[in-house]
Order: structure tokens, then C-alpha cells, then sequence
């Protein structure tokens, strides 16, 4: 049989990300992105054999867009497309793995908005889009939540009154959910270990970020939580705060509830402690000329990022590896460094020349001699989402 080929598609509120697939290839064959959808603006951007290419589309929309990526990627695969994966931000309980797209998943997925308002819907533009332009392809959705559903409830549950659990879904839920097992089984791969019998501790730290524990090829526990703004500091959004700074900010400056998730989501995290950006590259050049903000953010980063990593530890039996992956873990030595450094309780120490030279997309150990591995994994969620989706076209 000839290796199969499945689209990806990640849709936001006004924007396509997409990528198409080939399951014997770790690259893919076109990718691009069409945004500013349903403004005057509309365009899509696409790169295939590192030519790249633009397209106007005044006031296109989702479907717009589609139909002309569609065939794109159609072309791109041979005319042998054989089917679509989507990027779902949250599955809710119901989710607990991929599943393939029809009436029922897709009313259980617009059941789930309330917990993504923002996300949710827009996933189901694009699902909804891609469905009618190509009825008969197999379409599957993959959870950005649906990984982390093995949590133990000890790791799950909030101290909260159960009935905010039970009748409201007030729970951890965790995201990134691909990308946590894609570089864990890769790890497990590079180092000979069994995934079934492996102990990981993740590091995903790209604009989002968040930690993750995993026990046998399972999510044991993770920072991110109902939303994506708990756990460690992030581009523009706050991680951890004390849950009274809502009450104090309302009562003392009278912020209402919309100006507080603004602040904690769009202008807090690097962004808020710097002053100057949510760009990891910005903020490290900014601390080589001194700039105070941004050496405060990097160090507020790092130690947090430590202490939840520690926290993390708690759910393994063993650790057979630290992972560092997503645009800072990839590329960032200095991070790395700095983060590795809060945690000699765990033993960790790094090789600083190994550190140093696995950048852009190199993987491999970069622990020294004698101490615990610790590595670098370059995630890539398109194609555990393409291999979620060719799982399903096989059961
Ligand atoms: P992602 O969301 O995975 O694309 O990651 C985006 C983040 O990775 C941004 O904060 C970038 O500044 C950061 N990043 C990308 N390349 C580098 C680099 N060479 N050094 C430090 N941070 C980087």
C-alpha cells in the first residue's frame, strides 16, 4: 500500500493553520496559514519545497479559505488525500481519545464550548467547513485535552465543593495533550526504552506553555488546568496566581471580570514582567544589554518552570528523562540552563556544550556525565495529529 497522506487543520476565529502529511515523512509537504478571514484582509500564505506563496481573499471565511487549500493539498498528495485530521482544543470528559467526525461527535464537541468558549467554536467552524466541501473524506478530531484524561482524580480534581465538579465539569483538564505524547514516545524511541515502561517528566514552552508527568505512555499530571492559564509563566498569560488577586483587583481598582481575564491572558507572563515583549529571542538580547524587565522575566520563568517540574515529579515512580521541547525548549540553551540549575534535588546537571549546540531543531541528550538525561525533543503536532487520524482510518 502506498503511504497515506491526511491533511491537518487547526482553525482559530479567524485563521486556518494547516499542513499536509505524508505518513512515511517527517516533513511536510505543504503547510501554511490563511488569516484575517472574514476581514477585507483575508489571505493565505503557504510554503511547499521551501518556495513560498500568498493569496489574496477579500472577505473570504472559513469555508472560502478551505476551498482553496483543499485543493492545494489535494494536488500537493497526488490527488490521494485520505483524510482530514483537526486540531479540537477541548474534549471535555467525553473525549478521551481521537475520535472520527460525525452528528453526534460534533454536537459533543459544541457541547464542550462552554469550557473553550473561545476555541471550541472555532474548531467547528473549520470541521463544519471541510465536511460539506469534502463529504466523503474520513474527518477525525484530535483533543488537545484527551491525553491528559488518564489523570488520577487525586491530580484532577480541585479542592473545590464537589458539586461545581459534578454538575459544572469544574475540573484539571491539561492541554498541549499532543505534543506531550508525541515527544514522549520519541524520547522513548531515541533512548531503546520501552514507551510502556518509561518515566517522563515534558517541558513544552513555546507562547503556551506547561508541564507534564508521564508514567508508561500516560498523563499522570500537568500544570495546565480547567483553561490553559494555570500553571507556569507563559508569553502573555499570568500561569499560577493567588485565585483572591480577582476579589482584590475588583474591590480596589473596580476592575470587572473582562479586564481581569485580559490582564491575566493577553498582557501578563513574559509580556507583563518585562515590559517589552512576549518573545523569548527579544527578551534574551534585551537582558545581554541590561535591560532589568527582561532579566527579571527570564528568572521568574525559570524558577517557576523548575518548581512545577519538581511538583511533576511527584506523580513518577522513577524519571528516565527530563524533555524539553516547543520554540523556547528547542532553541533556548540559556533557559534550559537556568531551569536545570533550580533543580540539583533531582540531580539534574547539563553538559553546557551539549546545551549549547542542540538548537533549530536538533534532538538529543544534553545531560552531563553520570546525572539523570535530560534532552531535547522537537515536537511536532501535526503529524501526531496525522497519526491519530491514519490510527482511526485503520480501526
Ligand atoms: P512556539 O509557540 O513553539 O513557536 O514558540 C514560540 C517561542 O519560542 C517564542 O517565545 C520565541 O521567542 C521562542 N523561540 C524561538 N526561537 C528561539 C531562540 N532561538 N531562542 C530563544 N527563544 C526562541
Amino acid at each position: 500500500m502506498p503511504a497515506r497522506n491526511i491533511l491537518v487543520i487547526n482553525c482559530g476565529s479567524s485563521s486556518i493553520k494547516f499542513a499536509l502529511v505524508n505518513e512515511d515523512h517527517e516533513h511536510s509537504a505543504i503547510s501554511g496559514l490563511a488569516e484575517r478571514l472574514g476581514s477585507p484582509d483575508a489571505q493565505v500564505h503557504w510554503q511547499q519545497d521551501g518556495n513560498k506563496q500568498s493569496l489574496m481573499l477579500p472577505n473570504a471565511d472559513h469555508r472560502a479559505a478551505l476551498a482553496q487549500v483543499l485543493p492545494l493539498a489535494q494536488t500537493t498528495a497526488g490527488g490521494q488525500l485520505h483524510g482530514i485530521g483537526h486540531r479540537v482544543v477541548h474534549g471535555g470528559e467525553y473525549f478521551t481519545a481521537a475520535s472520527k467526525l460525525d452528528h453526534s461527535t460534533i454536537a459533543a464537541i459544541r457541547a464542550t464550548a462552554p469550557l473553550a468558549p473561545l476555541h471550541n467554536p472555532a474548531n467547528l467552524l473549520g470541521i463544519e467547513a471541510a465536511i460539506k466541501l469534502f463529504p466523503n473524506l474520513i474527518q477525525v478530531a484530535v483533543f488537545d485535552t484527551a491525553f491528559h484524561q488518564t489523570l488520577p482524580e487525586h491530580a484532577y480534581r480541585y479542592a473545590l465543593p464537589e458539586s461545581l465538579y459534578r454538575d459544572h465539569g469544574v475540573r484539571r483538564y491539561g492541554f498541549h495533550g499532543t505534543s506531550h505524547c508525541f515527544v514522549s514516545q520519541r524520547a522513548a524511541e531515541m533512548t531503546g526504552l520501552p514507551v510502556n515502561a518509561s518515566s517522563w517528566l515534558v517541558a513544552h514552552l513555546g507562547n503556551g506553555c506547561s508541564t507534564c508527568a508521564i508514567v508508561n505512555g500516560q498523563s499522570r499530571d500537568t500544570s495546565m488546568g480547567l483553561t490553559p492559564l494555570e500553571g507556569v509563566v507563559m508569553g502573555t498569560r499570568s500561569g499560577d496566581v493567588d485565585p483572591n488577586l480577582h476579589g482584590h483587583l475588583a474591590r480596589t481598582l473596580g476592575w470587572d471580570l473582562q479586564q481581569i481575564e485580559d490582564m491575566l491572558n493577553k498582557n501578563s507572563g513574559l509580556l507583563g514582567l518585562s515590559g517589552l515583549s512576549n518573545d523569548m529571542r527579544s527578551l534574551e538580547q534585551a537582558r545581554e544589554q541590561g535591560h532589568a524587565g527582561a532579566t527579571l522575566a527570564i528568572e521568574v520563568f525559570c524558577y517557576r518552570l523548575a518548581k512545577s517540574l519538581a511538583a511533576m515529579s511527584c506523580a513518577l515512580p522513577q524519571l528516565d528523562g527530563l524533555i524539553f521541547t516547543g520554540g523556547i525548549g528547542e532553541n533556548s540553551a540559556l533557559i534550559r540552563s537556568k531551569t536545570v540549575a533550580h533543580l540539583t534535588l533531582l540531580n539534574l546537571a547539563l553538559d553546557e556544550l551539549a546545551n549549547a549546540s542542540t538548537v533549530r531543531g536538533v534532538a538529543g541528550p544534553i545531560h552531563a556525565h553520570g546525572h539523570p538525561r535530560v534532552m531535547v525533543v522537537p515536537t511536532n503536532e501535526e503529524r501526531q495529529i496525522a497519526l491519530d487520524t491514519l490510527a482511526l482510518l485503520d480501526a
